[in-house]
């Protein structure tokens, strides 16, 4: 077999194992006054199951750097149907559906941010011409802080490594409450940035109205759960809390950006450090785990 495909197969056995198990790891809810850092815990708390698969590919490919390629007949049959299948299965599902949800058209919502690397506002021209100009300001203010931390495509990782731990509940109720904290964090952006809270309240009522008044077929595009793309109104049952927050006055400003800029860099540095020091672990030692794993002959 070669060093690719047996690496491959590896990452999503040992990956798709821990994932399903750390799937029933139980959670809080996001706790704190600043919507920002709720939305942090939150998405911290979304991915944090997804980390096993990235140590053991460093894992894996540390091994690999010194195995030599083909690898010699290492796998049993046995093994590659009673743990890849599953898996195997598992991955392909969760990529299909994350493929889907670039190649779908974009559902009619009124007003929404897509693009995974260069994201755009999308705003109907039907229901901007409902709105006045402050109300229309208000709605692009909240889909620019969509559009500068990238949410369509934290959305789509949120949606792929919520789909890795499909059946699990636990899984889909995470998403969940990141997505409503997301909403909360733009919607204090926006505020913070001068725009009424009012006025946005007013946009999100329209867009709800707006989009109640499409056709079955328009509305039927908005449900299933492939995501890739943020909407002024996301969860409708949040909406009353949303509006709510919006007409109360604005708590005073937490943390300067640049701090959390700062602190989020530190944290991709040291994740980068460790994987690297994973993939050397993985150099010396991974024959010592892989071998018996997978009954490799010696
Ligand atoms: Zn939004």
């Amino acid at each position: 077999m070669e060093r690719e495909t047996l690496v491959t197969l590896l990452i999503m056995i040992c990956g798709g194992m821990m994932l399903q198990l750390l799937a029933l790891w139980p959670q809080r809810r996001p706790g704190g006054a600043d919507p920002a850092a709720r939305e942090r815990q939150a998405w911290l708390a979304l991915c944090r199951p997804a980390a096993p698969i990235l140590v053991w590919a460093a894992w894996f490919i540390g091994w690999a750097l010194l195995e030599p390629d083909p690898v010699r007949d290492p796998l049993d049959p046995y093994v590659i149907v009673s743990l890849w299948l599953p898996f195997g299965m598992l991955f392909g599902r969760a990529i299909i559906r994350a493929v889907w949800s670039l190649l779908r058209e974009l559902p009619e919502c009124g007003v929404s941010t897509f693009g995974l690397l260069q994201p755009q506002v999308a705003f109907s021209p039907f229901l901007a011409r409902q709105l006045d100009e402050p109300v229309i300001r208000a709605a692009l203010a909240h889909e620019r802080a969509h559009a500068r931390h990238r949410d369509p495509l934290r959305i789509w990782l949120g949606q792929l490594i919520t789909d890795l731990q499909w059946p699990w509940p636990q899984a889909q109720w995470r998403l969940r409450t990141w997505l409503e904290a997301l909403e909360l964090a733009r919607d204090e952006e926006a505020r913070r940035e001068g725009v009424d809270g009012t006025d946005l309240a007013a946009a999100m009522l329209a867009s709800v109205r707006y989009v109640s008044d499409l056709t079955p077929h328009q509305r039927a595009s908005l449900g299933g759960t492939q995501l890739a793309h943020a909407r002024l109104v996301g969860d409708p049952e949040s909406l009353r809390s949303r509006v709510s927050r919006l007409l109360a006055p604005l708590p005073p400003g937490p943390e300067a950006a640049p701090a959390r800029a700062v602190r989020l860099h530190r944290s991709l540095v040291l994740s980068v450090v460790v994987l690297l020091a994973v993939v050397v672990l993985g150099a010396a030692f991974g024959q010592l785990i892989i071998r018996p794993l997978l009954a490799l002959t010696t």
